[in-house]
Formats: structure tokens, C-alpha cells, sequence
């Protein structure tokens, strides 16, 4: 049984992310979504409120493609998560060459701490590449309309969030 592991912060969960968990899904048999609870970051939703975004999302991206998707909350090392769900492949998006610095240095690291894991980039379709949580949650607080970067249940509780 192939399990993918897709981390993130996920704050929230937008459509370029969706994009992405769509195509992971045609490589894995089960698709576990890492939600980081990444306080460093300052989330705006907190863990519970962004792993309840995943999940009904994912239920919708299980129906579509016939994958097991699960949400899976984690707060220790990438690698270790990894093998805590048992994946043998970690699942990353790659947007434009800024993702890539940090991301090759990601690989590099991870490899050094167990190189059986493998690291898998994956791109979304063109309209969502652009998209960013960070950006979607500062053009919806000068109120900005975000319905083409996030999903419509996300979009309701982001301005419920912002006020
Ligand atoms: P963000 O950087 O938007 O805050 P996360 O930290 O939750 O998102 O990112 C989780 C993963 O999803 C990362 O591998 C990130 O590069 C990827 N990702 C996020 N948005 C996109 C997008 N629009 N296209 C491709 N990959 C993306």
C-alpha cells in the first residue's frame, strides 16, 4: 500500500492546495495531510478550525478520486511524521523558484535523516500556482474577493474569521 504524506500549514486550506492534493491522490493509495500546528507561523485559524477546513474538503477530493485522504495533525520533525503514518513519500508543491531554495534544502536534510523516504513535487495547474495562504488571508482582510483561490465552505469562514 503506497501512503503519501502532503504537509502544510494549511491556514487555510486553498485551491491551489486542493489542486495539489487532487493530482497526489492519482499516486497514492492513501493520502495523509499533514496539518502543521506551526505556532511559529502565527496561523490565523487555529489547528482544530484548519484540520476541520481539510477534512471537509478532502471528503469531497475522497469522493471525486476514490483515495483515502486523512487528516493528520503533527507537531514533531517531517521524517518522523513520515513514519509515524507509515508514508513512504512525502508529497510537496512547487510554486514559482521561490519554493525551490527551501525546498532543496528540505530534501537535503530529510534525505540525511532517512534516505528511504522519497520527496515528490508536484505543480498545479497554472490559475491556482500563484496562490498563497498568506496572500488569500491579507487580500480578504483589505476585503478583496477571494472566491477563485479558495473553496466556497473556506471563503464563508474566512470572513466569518476576519469579521
Ligand atoms: P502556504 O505556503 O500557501 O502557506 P502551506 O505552508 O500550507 O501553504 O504549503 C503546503 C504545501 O503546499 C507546500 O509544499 C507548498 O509549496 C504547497 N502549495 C501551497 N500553495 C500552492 C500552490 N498554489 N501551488 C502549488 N503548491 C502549493
Amino acid at each position: 500500500m503506497r501512503i503519501g504524506l502532503y504537509p502544510g500549514t494549511f491556514d487555510p486550506i486553498t485551491l491551489g492546495h486542493t489542486d495539489i492534493i487532487r493530482r497526489a491522490c492519482a499516486l497514492v493509495d492513501r493520502l495523509v495531510i499533514g496539518v502543521a500546528i506551526n505556532t511559529g507561523k502565527g496561523p490565523l485559524f487555529s489547528l482544530e478550525e484548519r484540520v476541520a477546513m481539510v477534512e471537509a474538503e478532502c471528503a469531497k477530493l475522497s469522493a471525486e478520486t476514490g483515495t483515502e485522504i486523512v487528516a493528520h495533525p503533527f507537531q514533531n520533525l517531517l521524517i518522523d511524521c513520515a513514519h509515524d503514518v507509515g508514508a513512504q513519500i512525502i508529497i510537496r508543491g512547487l510554486r514559482a523558484v521561490t519554493d525551490f531554495e527551501y525546498e532543496y534544502q528540505m530534501v537535503g536534510m530529510n534525505r540525511a535523516m532517512d534516505d528511504s523516504v522519497e520527496t515528490v513535487f508536484l505543480m498545479a495547474e497554472a490559475r491556482y500556482q500563484a496562490i498563497a495562504s498568506k496572500l488569500v488571508k491579507e487580500i480578504a482582510k483589505l476585503g478583496g474577493d477571494v472566491s477563485n483561490f479558495v473553496p466556497a465552505d473556506v471563503q464563508e469562514k474566512l470572513l466569518a474569521k476576519i469579521g
